[in-house]
């Protein structure tokens, strides 16, 4: 069946520790207020890594007031922009004593930079460990994580880094003798949420622009996998972060994760994770305070495969879009739209493609496809392959686990899926690729878009005006035109409709964390 003989047998990754299990407040590592713990556990098992401090909305309340210390007293929102000469330091200690630390240094904002690149430094020096700690947390490919993840999340730090020094407002003309300034400011306290596909990337798209911009953060992990983010926030101490700026709590949705919503004192909320999940912290941030909330949500991202497309290269980018990270990618191409002209050759070697999926223990070399999250994951996936089969799509190849133990799905294939099944409409989140067959490009483009959901597209097609045609026609947050998930720190990514609101990534992504101040001043003599 699947090639999972053709992985080396032989582990690839170096031995991880789990050193990090306390909730880090205030800079250190503390007990839950609760002392409860909770366990997480190995996707390949399901056998238990370690027991996690529990925070809930006590640990909550704790962390957001050492946010709140360092956001009002502390020198990461004061850096102020000078250059850093004796003279300089010398005027800087006097007039602006907040930009100290304790022990006396003192914090100009070219600081905040280096605090960054220090700490991409820092994820480099690390890459291995971390990558093993998400794969044993995570359950995805160990090459994945390190020569991916890791180092794109190292790229995002020193892009952040870079921005540091040039945020700033405007001075703009206006009616009237007056002199009107536009000022940016850092938010306040950030409160985020992350899930538990991608914990160190989401972790360093949440934390790199709400640090570039000057704020502070409560971080709330997913509760399946709370580990990297941890060590994580260890580095980034290390890179000589002052205490109170990032504080991370473990711990459950509707406890920690709507303590944090609601919080009073939490200025701005960014969430990434289901659109159910999406609505409720919207709703938690307006019945409260009416803190400013971005969603990253879920997705039934469109692969458009036009008639003139190289047949090979399309199943490959059209598998890859929706295969990689076990499926539990929120942007995955999981509905392949094929031209019918090409559609029976396409289905052929779809099929012989996802045969030959090497799935399997994540940690092992080839490995290109790990077991799902957790039990409750793996049991959804299986329930929509059920009803694929019971709406009447034709089961290609897969359909069941692989395996007796862990969360492994074999890599599975429906043909004639109709839009209005529920695998063509419903987020899977798994390993299973649902094609649909078009006629011409008006019809493509109108089923295309009939979803709740618009966050990305893949188009597939040899010919300029289709593909600008397809790229302004389609609802969406992000078009790749013969390519897929292609991510960079500076390309800005969010949805359109129940998608989300915002953009993470790019300058978009400051937006978020900074308030506008008007200042309007009189002038004297506005002749002059
Ligand atoms: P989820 O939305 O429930 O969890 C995401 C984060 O929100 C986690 O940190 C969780 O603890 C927190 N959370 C849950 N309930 C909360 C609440 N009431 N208040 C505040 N925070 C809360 O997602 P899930 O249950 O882990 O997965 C369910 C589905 O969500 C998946 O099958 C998938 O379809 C989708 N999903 C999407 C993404 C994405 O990147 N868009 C990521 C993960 C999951």
């Amino acid at each position: 069946r699947f090639s999972t003989a053709a992985a080396a047998e032989e582990p690839i990754a170096p031995p991880v520790q789990v050193n990090y299990t306390k909730l880090l407040i205030n800079g250190n590592f503390v007990d839950s207020a609760s002392g409860k713990t909770f366990p997480t556990r190995d996707p390949r098992t399901g056998e238990v890594i370690a027991h996690v401090a529990e925070g809930d909305a006590e640990d909550i309340n704790r962390a957001v007031a050492a946010a709140r210390k360092a956001f009002d007293e502390g020198p990461w929102p004061r850096m102020t922009a000078y250059v850093n000469t004796q003279l300089d330091i010398l005027v800087s200690v006097v007039s602006w004593p907040s930009t100290m630390l304790t022990d006396g240094r003192n914090l100009p904002l070219q600081e905040r930079s280096r605090i960054l690149l220090r700490f991409a430094d820092l994820i480099e020096k690390h890459n291995d460990e971390l990558a093993a700690l998400e794969t044993w947390d995570n359950g995805k490919p160990y090459e994945q994580a390190a020569h991916i993840e890791v180092p794109m999340m190292a790229r995002l730090m020193r892009y952040y880094a870079g921005w540091t020094d040039k945020i700033h407002g405007l001075v703009v003309p206006a009616d009237g003798p007056h002199h009107v300034q536009i000022l940016h400011e850092p938010i306040g306290v950030a409160g985020q949420i992350i899930p538990w596909n991608f914990p160190l990337l989401m972790f360093a798209w949440k934390v790199g622009p709400a640090l570039a911009c000057g704020n502070t953060i409560v971080l709330k992990t997913a509760e399946q996998t709370p580990l990297s983010a941890l060590y994580t926030a260890k580095l980034l101490h290390e890179a000589g972060l002052p205490e109170g700026v990032v504080n991370v709590v473990s711990g459950f949705g509707p406890t920690a994760g709507a303590a944090l919503a609601s919080h009073m004192d939490v200025d701005k909320l960014a969430f990434t994770g289901s659109t159910d999940t999406g609505k409720i912290v919207l709703e938690l941030s307006a019945r409260s305070n009416l803190k400013p909330v971005t969603l990253e949500l879920g997705g039934k991202s469109p692969f458009i495969i036009m008639d003139d497309a190289d047949v090979d290269h399309a199943v490959e980018l059209a598998h890859f879009a929706l295969f990689f990270n076990q499926g539990q990618c929120c942007c995955a191409g999981s509905r392949t739209f094929v031209h019918e002209r090409v559609y029976d050759e396409f289905v052929e070697k779809a099929k012989a493609r996802a045969l030959k999926r090497v799935v399997g223990d994540p940690f092992r070399k080839g490995v290109e496809q790990g077991p799902q999250i957790d039990d409750e994951q793996f049991n959804k996936i299986l329930r929509y392959i059920r009803s694929g089969v019971d709406s009447g799509a034709i089961l290609v190849t897969g359909g069941d686990r692989l395996g007796d133990k862990g969360f492994y799905v074999q890599p599975t294939i429906f043909s004639d899926v109709q839009d209005g099944m529920k695998i063509a409409k419903e987020e899977i989140f798994g390993p299973v690729q649902s094609i649909l067959k078009f006629k011409d490009l008006n019809e493509v483009i109108k089923r295309a878009n009939a979803s709740q959901y618009g966050l990305a597209a893949g188009v597939f097609t040899n010919n300029l005006d289709t593909a600008n045609t397809l790229t302004r026609a389609l609802k969406v947050g992000t078009v790749w035109v013969n390519c897929f998930d292609i991510f960079d720190a500076a390309i800005p990514f969010g949805g359109y409709k129940m998608s989300g609101i915002g953009r993470e990534k790019g300058i978009d992504s400051l937006k978020n964390y900074l308030q506008v101040k008007a200042v309007v001043t009189p002038l004297k003599n506005p002749a002059w």
